[in-house]
């Protein structure tokens, strides 16, 4: 089993009037120019997720590799959520926004103890597609590739893209992926 970092858990929390629905999973109807929402996701996530790409029988083009994402599968993350829920809430109510008509659209007022908002996270938060680290880089033997993106054990192959990055950064990880590629060309360069 490959471990990987699990993609950041992302959804909704509240939003302006104007918008109907802020889920990561179901699209925003926008119907007015201005539409605030607040989504907090876990970035990065303590949870490591699996990929089991040496199975057995192995992955192949019909029968792809099953991947676990483990989101919430430790308790920090939910902690996280709750946090984030409770400072989305305390921006969404203070006076400066007052006139804004926030609305919450979920985990919704009903929602006030760590369980149900809990729950709620479970059920409703999305994947925020940032799975990394399948290769993940390292100086120790078990690490995929070493700091100049080289493959262990083999020679002339380096890797150049997010699996190689070793946890989640808290960034989005297209930049990231630019950065890898960019000191990838200056490895090659200076060889
Ligand atoms: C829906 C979605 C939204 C996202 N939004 C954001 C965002 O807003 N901001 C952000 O920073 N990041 C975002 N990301 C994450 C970001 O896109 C990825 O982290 C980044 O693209 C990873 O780069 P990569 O080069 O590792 O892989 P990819 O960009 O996935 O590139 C892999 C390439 O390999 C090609 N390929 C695959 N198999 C083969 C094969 N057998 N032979 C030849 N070629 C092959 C694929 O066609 C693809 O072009 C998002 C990801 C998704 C899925």
């Amino acid at each position: 089993m490959a471990r990987s970092s699990a993609c950041c858990a992302a959804g909704p929390s509240w939003t302006g009037r104007t918008c109907r629905s802020s889920s990561s999973t179901s699209p925003c109807p926008i119907r007015l120019p201005r539409w605030p929402t607040a989504s907090p996701s876990v970035s990065p996530p303590c949870g490591r997720s699996a990929a089991a790409a040496c199975a057995s029988p192995p992955p192949t083009r019909t029968r792809p590799p099953v991947l676990d994402p483990n989101y919430f599968g430790e308790e920090e993350d939910v902690r996280a959520v709750l946090s984030g829920i409770a400072t989305a809430r305390r921006i969404a109510w203070s006076s400066a926004l007052a006139e804004w008509g926030i609305e919450e659209v979920g985990p919704g007022l009903d929602a006030v103890d760590d369980q149900s908002i809990g729950d709620y996270a479970k059920k409703h938060f999305g994947s925020y597609c940032h799975p990394v680290g399948t290769c993940a880089m390292g100086e120790d033997e078990v690490s995929v590739v070493d700091s100049e993106l080289r493959v262990r054990g083999l020679d002339g192959l380096r890797v150049a893209d997010a699996s190689v990055i070793p946890s989640i950064p808290s960034n989005n990880t297209n930049a990231t992926v630019y950065a890898i590629a960019e000191r990838a060309a200056d490895l090659l360069r200076r060889r």
